[in-house]
């Protein structure tokens, strides 16, 4: 990323040895880049794609970026439109990382390299690099919260925890969640932590499609059979936003208790007002920015022929061996430090988020 570039075909040759070369500054025409996006339901994915389009259009790169509205036959036909446009690369965040198969096997035959982004494709050799957050750490930042704000390295009392994670077909709530849960499990196993739905295997604890309404609804029920007797719910471990919000959502009309401590991730837009006013305790906050900037500097590489920078070699398996993979690191955000982390540093404006 960062590299300047011409789109004046007519640039004259000093003018072009004085520029540093880019992919498409050796070519005749444009290279086209395809960025498959899930869905705009949650604003982190819209904030990816423009960050991407923004940051391979000014490195010369003609971009087609789409969303398929978290439907995967979308997403299958719109990679393979860009795979039938003459793609030099394809930057694809999967909606289901298991459903891909067939269109990979099209865009390895094509000879199109593919970036997976933020989510693993799982078993297809054609992933050449996989560009992420770290996602361990992002389960290991929320069970640390948890631990810290219940006191449970001193704590002599047990408490009750509910857990709710994504999608099944996204491979990150494996780090997610088993990430939260090293750090939690020492007080699971002591009975520090209790679980009052029984309700604790990552497959019971699964939000299809990570989607807000099934989350809450989940925890409706859950709420109406344990904790309508004045049972005290002591917090929530959720993977992400969009799921905390279903959570709080549920909570509002349905509990009357103290209110507990609950986790996300993304700093989602949507849930910046909870976290504002209390409803949800934390998030973690993954800068899109510096995740567009990796994969843009991955698919520069790729089109150049160099290598592109990865720095985990050893954590992401997707069934065909290890994807080599650049992590961007995560932070955990709450009261203390959310106007740094999310005005401060440019990525929403105090208005648009009412912290002004
Ligand atoms: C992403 C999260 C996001 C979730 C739901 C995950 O794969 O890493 O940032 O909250 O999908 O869209």
């Amino acid at each position: 990323a960062g590299c300047s570039s011409s789109s004046d075909s007519s640039s004259t040759t000093t003018e072009a040895a004085t520029t540093t070369t880019t992919a498409a500054a050796t070519t005749e025409e444009t290279l086209l880049v395809g960025v498959a996006m899930p869905t705009k339901d949650l604003q982190r994915w819209v904030q990816d794609g423009e960050n991407m389009q923004a940051e391979l259009e000014a490195a010369g790169y003609t971009v087609d970026l789409q969303y398929a509205a978290n439907d995967i036959p979308t997403q299958v036909s719109q990679i393979q439109n860009m795979i039938a446009n003459g793609a030099g690369a394809l930057v694809i965040a999967s909606i289901d990382g298991s459903a891909l198969g067939t269109v990979m096997a099209e865009a390895e035959e094509a000879g199109i390299p593919v970036i997976a982004y933020d989510r693993l494709i799982m078993d297809s050799a054609a992933v050449t690099y996989y560009a992420t957050f770290d996602n361990w750490d992002v389960g290991v930042k929320q069970g640390e919260y948890l631990v810290e704000a219940l006191g449970l390295a001193t704590a002599t009392e047990p408490v009750n925890m509910e857990f709710i994670t994504g999608d099944p077909g996204d491979n990150n709530i494996n780090f997610f969640f088993d990430g939260a849960i090293s750090v939690l499990q020492e007080y699971i196993d002591s009975g520090i932590i209790q679980t009052p739905s029984g309700q604790t295997e990552k497959t019971a604890v699964a939000t299809a499609n990570w989607a807000t309404d099934e989350a809450q609804s989940r925890f409706e029920t859950i709420l109406s059979s344990y904790y309508s007797d004045g049972t005290q719910l002591d917090a929530v471990l959720a993977s992400n936003d969009s799921t905390a919000l279903g959570v709080a959502n549920a909570l509002a009309a349905n509990y009357t208790g103290t209110y507990p401590i609950i986790t996300g991730q993304d700093c989602d837009i949507a849930n910046v007002p909870n976290l504002v006013s209390g409803l949800q305790a934390m998030s973690v906050f993954k800068d899109t920015r510096d995740l567009a900037a990796a994969t843009v500097d991955m698919v520069t590489a790729i089109m150049e022929g160099s290598e592109p920078p990865v720095n985990d070699t050893a954590t992401y398996d997707n069934g065909t061996g290890i994807i080599p993979s650049y992590l961007c690191e995560p932070i955990a955000c709450d009261l203390n430090n959310i106007e740094e982390v999310l005005i401060d540093s440019g990525y929403y404006t105090a208005d648009q988020v009412g912290l002004n």
